[in-house]
């Protein structure tokens, strides 16, 4: 199987898993569900107490808008528009796009360019995730390296955005899935829902608690077993689980597997001996850049940053089957693997 294949029915298993493991029994749940393909990966809604089809496609409508808006792989969408006009002129977009490229830049700020949503140039060289993935050449690397530097976006008035540099780029495929994730709960909540679960591709956010009252376990992905294993739950409600890992997306060459969240000292994929990394919170938008973010940086400076961050908590997980835990988050993670250990 393809990597991508591999991807996909490791997400359709997960989704599988958590369609099984709401309580179905329970009278007074009535569940509609959905699953579908957006945003480069397979979505999956279910709302436990209360629903409609309609409500479901309203939901689906507004992931195709974020996805026509802010994918890369949409040729039309705000972002290309702004990348084709890198070093030419800026371009003005909707909302939506603004704020998730401010809240990018904080991002960007905050892990002192762990996380840069100008990784474009790159994530374009790699193809990772396509047919075409392959390791580029050191010069084209160098070149592409130069032009990440979130420091050379320019917010403007009236949604204005402008990129300084000729041929950068930027990509939200970092951040995009948790605002969208955010933007469909609150759709839900809207129009009355109060117990929801919405999984895109292994980004789950949750809404209020699950019918019978308790809050909702979510299983923690054991990165080095593809049979959908988990090594642990954290219980959530009203929260946000969203991991990245090197796991998710790769390709192997020479026995090396090249993964698709890039380190920006050397252009390469990040390689720190971890399987990966998860984020809690309560907005995914988040959960998402901080997740990528901390797998960058690597378990001691991420755990850092986070317990400097109010109501956000992480779980790294090494080759060697240790995991690291923020402190506010101990008491409410229970391993179910016992070859992984708690080491903080
Ligand atoms: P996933 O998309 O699998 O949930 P992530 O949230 O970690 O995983 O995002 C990875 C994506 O983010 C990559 O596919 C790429 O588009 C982009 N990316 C890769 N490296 C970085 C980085 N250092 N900073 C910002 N974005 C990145
Ligand atoms: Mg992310």
């Amino acid at each position: 199987m393809k990597p991508n294949a591999i991807y996909r029915s490791v997400v359709i298993l997960l989704v599988m898993i958590f369609s099984i493991s709401g309580c179905k029994t329970h009278p007074e749940e009535i569940t509609f569900s959905r699953t579908s393909f957006v945003l480069g990966t397979v979505v999956d809604v279910n709302l436990f107490d209360h629903g409609s089809d309609e409500l479901l496609d309203t939901m689906e409508a507004r992931l195709q808008e974020i996805e026509n808006t802010m994918s890369v792989n949409v040729p039309s969408s705000e972002v290309n528009l702004i990348n084709d006009n890198a070093g030419i002129k800026s371009v003005q977009v909707s909302d939506d796009t603004y704020n998730v490229i401010k809240k990018s830049i904080e991002y960007s700020v905050l892990s002192h360019g762990a996380f840069d949503v100008t990784f474009g140039p790159i994530v374009n060289l790699w193809q990772i995730g396509t047919d075409q993935a392959a390791v580029p050449d050191d010069q084209s690397l160098a070149e592409a390296l130069a032009l990440v530097d979130y420091n050379n976006i320019e917010l403007l008035d009236d949604n204005y955005v402008y990129l300084t540099e000729q041929d950068m780029r930027i990509d939200l495929g970092g951040i995009a899935k948790g605002f969208a994730a955010d933007e469909i709960i609150e759709i839900a909540k809207k129009a009355g829902v109060e117990s929801a679960l919405v999984n895109l591709g292994g980004n789950v956010k949750t809404l209020g608690l699950k019918v019978d009252g308790k809050p909702f376990n979510v299983g923690i992905q054991n990165p080095f077993d593809m049979r959908n294993a988990y090594l642990g739950i954290v219980s959530v409600s009203d929260q946000t689980v969203v991991t990245s890992g090197d796991y998710e997306r790769y390709f192997t060459e020479d026995g090396v597997r090249y993964h698709h969240i890039f380190d920006y000292r050397t252009g390469y994929p990040v390689v720190n001996g971890l399987g990966s990394v998860t984020l809690i919170s309560s907005e995914a938008i988040d959960a998402d850049a901080l997740s990528t973010a901390l797998y960058v940086l690597g378990a001691d400076e991420g755990t850092r940053l986070i317990e400097t961050l109010d109501g956000i908590e992480c779980l790294y997980v090494t080759y060697d089957n240790e995991i690291y835990v923020s402190s506010g988050l101990k008491s409410n993670f229970t391993i179910t693997d016992r070859t992984f250990s708690v080491v903080n």
